[in-house]
């Protein structure tokens, strides 16, 4: 199989509207939901959705949309990719549960092996399964407060790691993610993050990494003493903060900083990971070793699963029954992920990546020409973003990203918005999307733009 020839076969790969979007059938559910769903859960797009593969999601009213979104980086090997909905079938044919706590089963023991094996560093590793990125991103922390017997963690503005209490108090952004859920847990400290875009401008100058790191090496000595400090925790690109890809030097001086000081350096790559960026892991890009590392998202081709992976001597300063949970590696999604896993390999995932990145990159870079309203645009492989500002100036323009999105959504292409300050579009399709449907959202982007901005 190629990427592209995944998922295509039972829908027709092209973007069709055959009512207004969301249509009748969509908006009759959504009354329902109203009645129904806490107001709390949001959705982009509340088009319902009844099929998916390659680059589409089809939805009730019968109209298909181009997916550049992925349900959040989640179906990167394609949606209902074949070698997926196999492994997981056979699986829930055979058993559902026993709770890998009380009778262990193979699956779970491969997704470990396969983790040690994929993730950056030839040491000996140890994996734990969990269901979330947020519960994975708790368990690092644990993990690293146990192994070094310290309190303080250490993470970034712009930063995003979950919606749990502690994940609460590690994410960086009040609005809607924290506001009126406190009191949060304590001894979490934000740095300030290498943000090259804001960065340099601010300054007039570029801000190198190594200098952006040292701002954060001198926050941490002098506000909370390194000796205290249990872990950094960091997204190699960050997600829901607007892509934003730290200068060149940042990443690996904080690794030989922690290495010095014995402090667990955790890459959270719950987003970034597994062949999203062109490479299995993000930290690949500046060939940094994290200590542990946290995987949720493309790990099991939708079905819900995550992981630490890291350091044998690290992952087992926890002794037997400390860690788990009821569903934490769920045989199904172990299998899934089994499935997804042998797509990555084996598919030509990585190298969809990278080419999906260029075509995006192109087409923006493009558009940046006519419009300066694009201010930046970043990212790796196949997580890309645009930074929209205000003409003539750097400050953000989420209006605009707004309209942009609503626009797409009506003309049916699902885009992502994101970011601090909620001016950034970004672009996470399934590897298993083909050029002309890239070409076809990107030439609605197009008209978008020229509608909105004449
Ligand atoms: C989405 C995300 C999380 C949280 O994952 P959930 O599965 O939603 O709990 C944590 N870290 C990063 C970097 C993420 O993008």
């Amino acid at each position: 199989m190629t990427a592209l020839e995944i998922g295509g076969e039972a829908l027709p790969q092209e973007r069709k509207i055959v009512t207004e979007i969301p249509g009748p059938k969509s908006r009759e559910i959504e009354a329902r939901r109203s009645t129904a769903v806490a107001t709390g859960v949001g959705s982009s797009l509340p088009a319902y959705v009844v099929a998916a593969g390659g680059g589409i999601l089809k939805d009730v009213d019968g109209n298909q949309l181009i997916d550049l979104g992925s349900g959040i980086a989640v179906t990167t090997a394609g949606n209902a990719n074949p070698r997926v909905v196999k492994a997981a079938t056979e699986q829930l044919e055979a058993f559902t549960h026993t709770c890998f706590m009380v009778n262990p089963y193979e699956s779970y023991v491969e997704v470990a092996e396969a983790l040690n094996r994929l993730t950056p560093g030839d040491h000996e590793k140890r994996t734990v399964l969990l269901n979330s990125g947020a519960e994975a991103v708790e368990n690092a922390v644990k993990i690293a407060r146990a192994h070094t017997n310290r309190d303080a963690v250490v993470v970034f503005d712009h930063a995003y790691h979950g919606r749990t209490n502690l994940t609460m108090a590690m994410t960086a952004k009040a609005h809607p993610y924290k506001a009126g859920f406190g009191p949060f847990a304590g001894e979490v400290y934000r740095a300030p993050m290498s943000y090259p875009f804001r960065d340099n401008d601010a300054a007039g100058t570029k801000v190198s990494g190594e200098e952006a790191a040292k701002r954060v090496m001198t926050m941490i000595d002098k506000q909370i003493g390194a000796e205290n400090v249990a872990a950094i925790v960091i997204e190699p690109i960050q997600g829901e903060g607007g892509f934003i890809v730290p200068a060149e030097g940042f990443l690996p001086t904080l690794v030989e900083y922690a290495r010095e000081n014995g402090i667990v350096f955790v890459a959270d790559e719950v987003q970034a990971g597994f062949a999203r960026t062109g490479k299995m892991f993000a930290s690949e890009w500046e060939e940094i070793v994290p200590d542990l590392i946290t995987t949720a998202k493309g790990i099991a081709g939708g079905l819900p699963l995550s992981a630490v992976t890291g350091r044998a001597e690290i992952m087992d300063s926890v002794g037997p029954g400390r860690l788990g949970g009821t569903y934490g590696g769920n045989p199904t999604a172990c299998a899934a992920a089994l499935g997804a896993i042998e797509a990555y390999e084996n598919d030509g995932l990585l190298e969809r990546a990278t080419q999906i990145g260029e075509l995006i990159t192109d087409r923006l870079v493009k558009l940046q020409d006519t419009y300066p309203e694009i201010g930046d645009i970043r990212g790796r492989g196949a997580m890309v973003a645009a930074e929209f500002v205000k003409r003539d100036s750097i400050d953000p323009n989420p209006e605009l990203v707004k309209d942009l999105a609503a626009y797409a959504a009506k003309n049916g292409v699902l885009v992502l918005t994101t970011g601090t300050f909620g001016n950034v579009l970004r672009f996470l399709p399934p590897l298993t999307i083909s050029d002309e449907l890239l070409n076809d959202a990107f030439d609605v982007l197009e008209a978008g733009l020229a509608e909105l901005l004449g």
